[in-house]
């Protein structure tokens, strides 16, 4: 026995460098919206090495706040994150690879567009009827030119603003940036960090707003895409004031399919109906335990939801800085909307898109409408803070056919100076995309800090397992998409 130790320990020590190289890190991801399906994919896309993915998703379904409503009539509709901005292009790029088709989203709200008090339309644009070229260029220069005469240069800066709010977050996709350990080492190295904490009413007043700009058309713009006020804080406020622009996309089939394409391309087990409840710090990693009681140990766990109202029981408990949601309810209505409660004399008075002024008494922040079937049928998105009671329902419509509602816990509500959690919670491998969404909240941000938190988990799990590759996406690739 003992002469034969000499011939076995050649055969050990292979075996033992086969297991040291064999070693495969569990990545747990938890959630499966669009930034924990881009971190699958970032992660794959970046690291050198072998890693297992696994993605956790309560749901039966991927997409998280992207997600499409039913409508029951053979329509699908956007019922969460619904538009994609021109420079958004992470997203671009996803669409691109996952070989899916962008839907142009036509540009014409400012064209039958109207500002409601609760008692009255303040300033109302002109209807487009006619279908002639000429003519519909003409009302919408004159609809244009109405917006010029009510808020003059106010405009002008305003764009500025958002320009130059852009121009800074297109650093994100520069390939030299470094990894970032905490959301404001990030938004100070793009020199967004001041304007989370500071109001973007304050924020537009440094720029030469005027008070009338700001507390209509800016207060509507965002009650509209933060269901907040112009309190909210400076950054989320440009954000919002980038959803007010032309150019928007979506993907077709409804936005959910780029986190499901992700997850596939990343090639991640996807575990739906897994609810994750515990997170258990164990030696060289942690064990995930779901609501059906399995158990999986992770070396790393990226958390990819907001964990405000989440009750994952931490052990130990982590310790993140207090978060409220704001909740926007997503009433969508098929039939007619009631030209008397806005007191106009007929339907067609009423304009497609109506947006609301901070007033306690207006009970929605807005109507919209997103499908027309026929003058007296047509599918309408209700935004409001509250859920819309069917009284109410049936005051704003005089024919109800459909009704779908959603309560989204939609982004954070937003409070400067905002205050972040960071990205690492517990100083080993326990990571947080979502603490990026006190500085803004969309399908875009939520893939460009997932990108962060890929790069920074394989940098520090890393060593000598796993290198940082350099991302496909280089800044040349990008280059091709509609800047
Ligand atoms: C009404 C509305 C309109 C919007 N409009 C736009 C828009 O037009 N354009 C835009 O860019 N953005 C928009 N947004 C914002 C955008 O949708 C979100 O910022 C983005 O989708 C957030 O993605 P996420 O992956 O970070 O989080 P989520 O999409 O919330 O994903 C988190 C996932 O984690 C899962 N999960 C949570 N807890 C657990 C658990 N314990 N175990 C397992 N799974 C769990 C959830 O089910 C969910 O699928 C809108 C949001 C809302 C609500």
């Amino acid at each position: 026995m003992v002469t034969m130790i000499p011939f076995l320990l050649p055969l050990l020590a292979v075996a033992i460098v086969e297991s040291v190289c064999a070693f495969t890190p569990q990545i747990c991801i938890v959630g499966s919206g669009i930034s924990g399906s881009s971190a699958a994919y970032f992660l794959r896309n970046y690291s050198a090495e072998q890693l297992d993915i696994y993605v956790f998703e309560q749901n039966s379904q991927v997409g998280g706040r992207v997600a499409v409503v039913d409508m029951g009539d053979g329509s699908k509709l956007e019922a969460g994150g619904s538009i994609i901005h021109p420079k958004n292009l992470h997203a671009a790029y996803f669409t691109e690879i996952l070989g899916l088709k962008k839907l142009q989203l036509a540009d014409d709200d400012d064209d039958d567009f109207g500002m409601w008090n609760g008692s009255a339309f303040i300033f109302k644009t002109q209807k487009i009827v006619s279908s002639s070229f000429i003519s519909r260029a003409w009302i919408s220069t004159l609809n244009k030119l109405a917006f010029l005469r009510r808020y003059r240069l106010g405009l002008f800066y305003m764009n500025n603003y958002v320009a130059a709010t852009l121009a800074k977050f297109l650093r994100f996709y520069d390939n030299s940036k470094p990894i970032f350990e905490t959301v404001e080492a990030m938004l100070k190295w793009a020199n967004l960090y001041e304007s989370t904490q500071t109001t973007c009413e304050r924020e537009l007043q440094n720029y030469g707003l005027s008070d009338q700009l700001i507390n209509e058309l800016i207060t509507v713009i965002m009650r509209v895409n933060y269901g907040q006020s112009k309190s909210i804080s400076g950054m989320a406020g440009a954000v919002s004031l980038c959803g007010s622009g032309g150019n928007f996309w979506a993907v077709e089939g409804g936005n959910w399919r780029m986190a499901a394409g992700l997850i596939q391309l990343a090639n991640a087990s996807l575990l739906l109906n897994s609810k994750v409840d515990s997170v258990m710090k164990v030696d060289g990693g942690y064990e995930i335990g779901t609501e059906s009681g399995d158990k999986r140990f992770c070396n790393a766990i990226i958390l990819a939801t907001s964990l405000d109202e989440s009750q994952i029981d931490f052990r130990p408990p982590i310790q993140i800085p207090r978060r409220k949601m704001q909740h926007t309810h997503a009433t969508f209505v098929r039939g007619i909307i009631n030209p008397d409660y806005f007191g106009m004399p007929s339907v067609s008075d009423v304009p497609s898109f109506i947006g609301t002024l901070e007033i306690p008494t207006i009970p929605f922040s807005s109507i919209n409408v997103l499908k027309s079937y026929a003058n007296d049928d047509k599918i309408y998105k209700v935004f409001s803070r509250m859920a819309m009671s069917d009284d109410l329902l049936d005051r704003v419509f005089s024919i109800r056919k459909i009704t779908k509602h959603f309560d989204w816990s939609a982004y954070p509500h937003y409070e400067a100076p905002e205050v972040f959690a960071p990205f690492v919670l517990d100083k080993r491998h326990l990571y947080y995309i979502n603490a990026f969404e006190n500085a803004a909240s969309t399908i875009e941000t939520g893939a460009v800090a997932a990108e962060n938190v890929a790069r920074l988990l394989l940098s520090k799990l890393g060593g000598d397992l796993l290198s940082l590759q350099q991302n496909v996406n280089s800044r040349k690739e990008m280059d091709q998409y509609d800047l």
